[in-house]
């Protein structure tokens, strides 16, 4: 089995060509959802030991005040990503089990080079597009304001740094070019 990374910045892509990958039935790890569920789950437990049960008096985890916090206390942040990472570890072996004859599968994560999960994957996909047009189709998908984009995106890598790590990159302006791309490194992959 080949382990395939699939990461870019906030707005890039990724969901998009994930569910084209999926469409080609390849087994798609999505650890940022993974890691979303958890929280909700077999986490919940320790998160609300941890940072305080009226994270969830809503009933689900409220991710933004939780994200507040985390970010303005980097030992928080670093409690939050010792509980959290190694279960979404431990979630992505059991993918792998449950798909161990699949010659391909996929890792996607948005940090992906920053939390050293390219270290587990045979190759890594970078997928980016140019800043303004990533925040634009954020804008249009959550809504929001344009400084809470760039204030998420101070959080991770920015593409240069990325692209250094990353055995291919594909600039997704042209949704049919970038799937284009997708499909050679397919090809490449299974040969
Ligand atoms: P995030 O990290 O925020 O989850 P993402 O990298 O998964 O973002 P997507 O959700 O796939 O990004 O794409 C962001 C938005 O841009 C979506 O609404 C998607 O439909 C749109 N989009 C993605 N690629 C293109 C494209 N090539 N042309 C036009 N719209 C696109």
């Amino acid at each position: 089995m080949k382990i395939l990374g699939l990461t870019g910045g906030i707005g890039s892509g990724k969901s998009t060509l994930l569910n084209w990958f999926k469409s080609k039935g390849i087994p798609c790890f999505e650890s940022d959802a993974v890691g979303k569920e958890l929280l909700e789950s077999e986490l919940r437990q320790k998160i609300q030991t941890r940072f305080g049960s009226e994270l969830y008096a809503k009933g689900t985890l409220d991710r933004s005040v939780l994200a507040k916090r985390v970010f303005q206390n980097s030992e928080e942040l670093k409690e939050l990503n010792e509980i959290v990472h190694p279960a979404v570890a431990k979630a992505f072996e059991e993918f792998k089990v449950k798909h161990k004859d699949a010659p391909i599968v996929i890792k996607e994560a948005a940090i992906l080079f920053e939390s050293g999960g390219d270290k587990f994957c045979d190759s890594v996909v970078l997928i980016t597009a140019p800043k303004e047009l990533r925040i634009q189709r954020v804008l249009e998908r959550d809504g929001g304001t344009k400084s809470e984009v760039l204030s998420r995106m101070s959080k991770q890598w920015s593409d240069e740094q990325k692209k250094k790590k990353a055995d291919w990159v594909i600039e997704n302006i042209d949704l049919s070019k970038t799937i284009e791309q997708a499909e050679t490194i397919l090809m490449e992959l299974k040969n």
